[in-house]
């Protein structure tokens, strides 16, 4: 189904997904962006509408979305609340990749079988249980870039693994009950073809969160430092089978693209925010200004970039598959580049257009301004080295090199 014609069950949570926004977290945001504390009452909302079971397969209870699916929901959640939908990404994103994408990766069938077992467990958890997971990748190294191995390492003991290593940004730190760690296995010459996926429970012994958490946006994420020191994992505890999440990462480029829904959001938000301003519709400044020609031609402006970036997000979501084209993969990181920075550029132009009453910490312009400057900085895929990408991949074919 294609994401410019939403089907019934796409329009439907989308729906859900904007009830509960406008309702419930609209209201909410600003307090969580003051205290930087998580949305936990979001996510009691989230259980009970089953989002948290979003893109878990229906035969283990879920319901069932797409990639696709996801992505339309993900942007309406980030309209509402940013940290919220960011935070959303890292738990849905664990059940999408363990789910539909692994479906299309080769494993042996003794894998696939093992890995059925596995996703039950984690399904079941999700579920029946309400468990959130996190997805702490980043170490403050060159392997959340994709350019080394994770420097956590997993030693093999009896029934499972043991982990010791530190990594930064753990979104959901804290709120978490199940942090899916990449790390490599410990074992001489280990590449990044040994990285495991393995699900910790955050209350297992030798596992800590630390540091402080006072950034500029994104607040409500509580993405604060995670501390493994020879913490046991049973072997159930594997997101993916060995080496499995190294061929995703080659295979289905588009698995990187799941933040830039929230930002998406984001960018609609900052432009909902500067016409309902100028239509004398916020209450506190209801002051109209929409009869001045400056700020029609601003609005104007703003309405062109949102839907130039509306259209390549809805295209490139629509695109995802293992093994997609050159030309669709080029796209998906053309698309998180304009996202994660036209977000930040509408949201720069919305406080420029409104001018200074619409900054004051009162409205919700300011958290959205501060909330979309992170966009850019989410690895692997940063807008830096979305540009870096996408100039080496249009120039070389794959092992093309110079004299
Ligand atoms: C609000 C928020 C929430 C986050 N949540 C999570 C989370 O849940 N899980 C998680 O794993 N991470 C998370 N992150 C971390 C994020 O994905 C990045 O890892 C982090 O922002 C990198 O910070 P750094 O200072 O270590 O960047 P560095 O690694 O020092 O990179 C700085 C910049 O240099 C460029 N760069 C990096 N490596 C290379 C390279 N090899 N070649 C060329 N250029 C390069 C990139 O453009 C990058 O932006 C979060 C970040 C933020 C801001």
């Amino acid at each position: 189904m294609s994401p410019f014609a939403p089907s019934d069950k796409q329009a439907a949570l989308v729906a859900l997904a904007a009830r509960l926004g406008r309702e419930n977290f609209a209201p909410r945001a600003a307090q969580y962006d003051r205290d930087a504390s998580f949305p936990f009452e979001n996510y009691a909302d989230l259980r009970a509408a089953r989002l948290t079971a979003l893109c878990v397969p229906e035969r283990y209870g879920g319901l069932g979305a797409d990639f696709t699916t996801y992505c339309l929901v993900s942007a309406e959640l980030g309209r509402w609340c940013g940290a919220t939908a960011l935070t959303f990404n890292m738990h849905v994103s664990s059940t999408l990749w363990m789910g539909a994408l692994a479906d299309d990766l080769d494993m042996s069938a003794v894998e696939r079988a093992r890995h059925d077992r596995h996703r039950a467990l984690h399904y079941r958890r999700i579920v029946e249980d309400g468990a959130l997971y996190a997805q702490p990748f980043s170490e403050g190294g060159p392997a959340a870039a994709g350019r080394a191995p994770f420097g956590t390492l997993a030693r093999r003991v009896e029934g499972g693994w043991r982990l010791t290593g530190r990594k930064i940004f753990a979104s959901l730190a804290g709120a978490a009950d199940y942090y899916g760690v990449l790390c490599t296995e410990d074992k001489p010459d280990a590449t990044m073809a040994d990285t495991l996926y393995l699900a910790v429970p955050s209350t297992a012994p030798g596992v800590a969160v630390e540091g402080e958490w006072d950034p500029l946006g994104m607040r409500g994420t509580v993405s604060r430092n995670l501390v493994f020191n020879d913490a046991f994992v049973a072997d159930d505890a594997a997101l993916m089978p060995p080496g499995v999440y190294h061929q995703a990462a080659r295979r289905w480029p588009h698995m990187f693209l799941t933040l830039a829904p929230t930002y998406m959001g984001i960018a609609q938000a900052a432009y909902d925010f500067t016409v309902a301003y100028l239509r004398g519709e916020v209450s506190g400044v209801a002051v109209k200004r929409r009869m001045y020609p400056t700020k029609q031609i601003a609005v104007a402006q703003m309405f062109v970039m949102l839907e130039q970036t509306r259209a390549l997000f809805l295209r490139a979501i629509g695109e995802a598959r293992c093994d997609p084209s050159k030309e669709e993969r080029l796209r998906a990181y053309a698309a998180q580049y304009t996202i994660m920075e036209n977000a930040n550029d509408l949201c720069r132009l919305a406080i420029r257009t409104c001018g200074g009453q619409a900054m004051l910490r009162s409205l919700p312009l300011e958290r959205l301004y501060r909330d979309s400057r992170c966009g850019s900085l989410m690895l692997p895929w940063t807008a830096e080295l979305c540009l870096d990408r996408l100039g080496r991949e249009t120039l070389y074919e794959p092992g093309e090199r110079d004299a």
